[in-house]
């Protein structure tokens, strides 16, 4: 989309920014994002975790959803997860609907500037295609016979966005226990399983999108003069090493090992726990 064709007036209150965390990362990954870029969004950002946490529910309100799903890395855990996130998304009758791990950084503004060129009463499916063709899986059909499906999904780990008309095709596969259901057939996870729906149940399409980023691909080749234009950054293990993107400072490494409070002081200088610039 060219510039011209940017919206005008696209705002965060539009959008539904789902992330998805359990019990054990509370402390260790989910403080870190509500002291950075949850602080710049958080009337539009809703937590969907496992279980009672009276910490973060006096720091986020009603907007941590304890969904009863099993604390488990498992598909069914986790796809029960994002049917929460997509039945919240549904009710709420905002425009747009984000999903993230707690191991990403959102850039509001750049989100925003991305989404502002789609227009939320057409399909769009928008993110980081998780590999360099169409995954195949076999699903299974009614008569219980299977068959080979090709599609593409945006990988769940770099977060991915769907406009609210595709969300309400979306819903006879995607809401409530539909999306277990769903993913049952294919016997993938959870982003798949959206990707799935998209281009196997709805004839739509990917958009993939350059912006948006996982710990699955090398964060220090991102050149520092274009961070502030990402929409997603991570974090995490690649390789076997501590995969994050490259920041000198003002944070050292010890300080900050993910980078994203160092990252969020280039952003956003004037935050209080900033070093003063200059
Ligand atoms: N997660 C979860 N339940 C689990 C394990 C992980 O909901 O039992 C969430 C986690 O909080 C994160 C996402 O799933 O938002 C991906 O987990 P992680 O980054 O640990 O794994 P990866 O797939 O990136 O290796
Ligand atoms: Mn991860």
């Amino acid at each position: 989309p060219v510039s011209s064709s940017v919206r005008r007036g696209l705002e965060l209150g539009e959008v539904f920014i789902a992330v998805k965390t359990t019990k054990r990362f509370h402390q260790t990954r989910l403080e870190l994002l509500l002291d950075t870029w949850i602080s710049k969004a958080k009337q539009q950002t809703y937590i969907f975790t496992d279980e009672a946490d009276e910490a973060l529910q006096k720091r986020m309100g009603d907007h941590v959803v304890f969904t009863n799903c099993s604390a488990e890395h498992s598909h069914p855990a986790l796809s029960c997860k994002m049917a929460a996130e997509f039945d919240a998304f549904l009710a709420s009758g905002l425009s747009w609907f984000c999903h993230l791990d707690d191991d990403n950084y959102l850039n509001p503004q750049a989100l925003l500037k991305l989404l502002s060129s789609y227009s939320p009463a057409r399909d769009v499916y928008i993110g980081k295609p998780s590999l360099n063709r169409p995954i195949q899986a076999s699903e299974t059909m009614l008569n219980n016979q299977t068959r080979s499906v090709r599609f593409w999904f945006a990988t769940g780990g770099a977060g991915f966005c769907i406009s609210r008309r595709l969300a309400v095709k979306m819903a006879p596969w995607a809401s409530g226990s539909n999306f277990l259901s769903t993913s049952e057939l294919i016997r993938l996870p959870d982003d798949c399983t959206v990707g799935y729906i998209v281009e196997c149940k709805l004839g739509g399409r990917l958009l993939p999108n350059t912006l948006f980023h996982s710990h699955l691909e090398n964060l220090q080749l991102i050149p520092r003069p274009q961070l502030p234009q990402q929409v997603t950054l991570s974090y995490g293990v690649f390789e076997k090493k501590l995969n994050t993107v490259e920041l000198a400072g003002p944070f050292s490494q010890h300080d900050d090992p993910s980078r994203f409070q160092s990252l969020h002081c280039l952003l956003y200088p004037d935050t209080s726990w900033c070093p003063r610039p200059g």
